[in-house]
């Protein structure tokens, strides 16, 4: 017998990321455009929407954070490039190399890890150096890039495509000065280093944040995220028409009534104060919807928006409907989508959290199926 559909499930709209990654496209000009997929595409099935990428130019590279994930696009067919942002374990090297995945280096050490095994295999390895100027997470100093380029381009069976940097304050106001000051740095030990060697086919240095926000200057691909997916890195900011591509949907399993004094859900932290009905809606923190919009976060169902009531369960929620809803067993309930004129985002939920849209679509786990629409 077929499995059973999961009693939530997420909906990609692809012509959502299209519309998104036109608008990526439109800001970086002659400059390709690379699109990460890591964490299973942000939550977004990463086979699913590279395939269509790829399928229709939608972007020129994709990137990955593991060499399985490089694996997994790899074995599914897809040609475009791949980089892995971050450097490959020695131990999963080999594997990275074969798959022909571009490689992090962020020092000598990794060159040589690098070289050494693409040596052994007798493979190329084209490699991307990481520069850190202000993230403090990978790469060498600016002033060091020359010294490690020169190196490389000395190594045996390594080809240098390409040098990046990552802006840790790009997608916020105030860090306006300290991003334009960072690019100045990165830029600057770029054009020293390709006056002495020539120039790096890739440059590359803006995220979603510095693509909505900052002169993209002499560069010559720009690495999409969040904003393909739909949303902008500064939740306050509303630099473009974007579209969120998922929406998170499920259905009421139960609705029942109580009286006042009547409490819901374990440690019982919730107590109706009038008759009212509550519906149970079975997602749970165990499906990605996180324990801490206990009391706190909202759906919609039947055209409002209604309160989630007591702790939210492994496996179900409670919600609270109002004396007079005419909500019935089956009906639909959005935790993140539209629902007649009522719209909830990841970044509603997110804000309820004090964190941002990235962790809420990325934690919407295994259990949730997904489907695609818009192919
Ligand atoms: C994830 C990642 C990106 C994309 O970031 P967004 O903020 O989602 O646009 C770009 N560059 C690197 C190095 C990353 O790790």
């Amino acid at each position: 017998m077929p499995r059973c559909p999961s009693p939530s499930h997420a909906i990609i709209d692809l012509r959502a990321i299209a519309a998104n990654l036109a608008v990526v496209r439109k800001r970086a000009g002659d400059r390709k455009v690379l699109f990460a997929v890591k964490a299973d595409a942000y939550g977004h099935g990463a086979v699913e929407v590279s395939r269509y990428v790829e399928k229709h130019r939608y972007a020129d590279w994709l990137a990955v954070a593991t060499v399985a994930e490089g694996q997994e696009l790899v074995e599914a067919g897809i040609t475009l490039p791949i980089l892995k942002l971050s450097p490959a374990d020695p131990w999963d090297m080999d594997a990275a190399i074969t798959s022909g995945m571009r490689l992090t280096v962020v020092d000598f050490d990794t060159l040589e890890a690098v070289s050494k095994a693409a040596v052994r295999l007798g493979i190329t390895a084209r490699i991307h150096i990481a520069v850190d100027s202000g993230m403090g997470r990978i790469g060498l100093r600016p002033e060091h890039l020359a010294q490690l380029t020169a190196a490389a381009d000395r190594t045996e069976r390594v080809e240098v495509e390409g040098v990046f940097t990552h802006l840790p304050m790009s997608d916020v106001p105030e860090g306006e000065e300290f991003t334009r000051h960072e690019i100045d740095a990165f830029m600057t030990a770029v054009t020293q280093t390709q006056t002495d060697r020539g120039p790096f086919p890739l440059v590359h240095l803006a995220n979603s944040g510095a693509i909505l926000g900052h002169d993209l200057g002499k560069t010559s691909m720009v690495r999409a995220g969040i904003v393909g997916y739909g949303y902008d890195p500064d939740p306050h900011a509303n630099r473009a028409d974007l579209h969120p591509a998922l929406s998170w949907i499920s259905h009421v399993t139960f609705v029942k009534t109580i009286n006042p004094g009547d409490a819901i859900g374990y440690g019982r932290t919730w107590t109706a104060s009038e008759t009212t009905k509550i519906a149970t809606v079975p997602v749970g923190y165990a499906d990605g919807l996180s324990r801490g919009l206990s009391n706190k976060g909202h759906v919609l169902i039947g055209g409002s928006v209604h309160p989630i009531v007591g702790r939210i369960c492994m496996d179900q929620f409670m919600v609270d409907l109002g004396p007079d809803s005419s909500v019935t067993v089956g009906d639909e309930v959005v935790l993140i989508g539209t629902q007649g004129d009522e719209v909830l985002t990841a970044d509603d939920m997110a804000e309820l959290l004090g964190t941002i849209s990235y962790e809420i679509t990325c934690a919407i786990s295994k259990r949730v199926d997904r489907r695609w629409v818009g192919q």
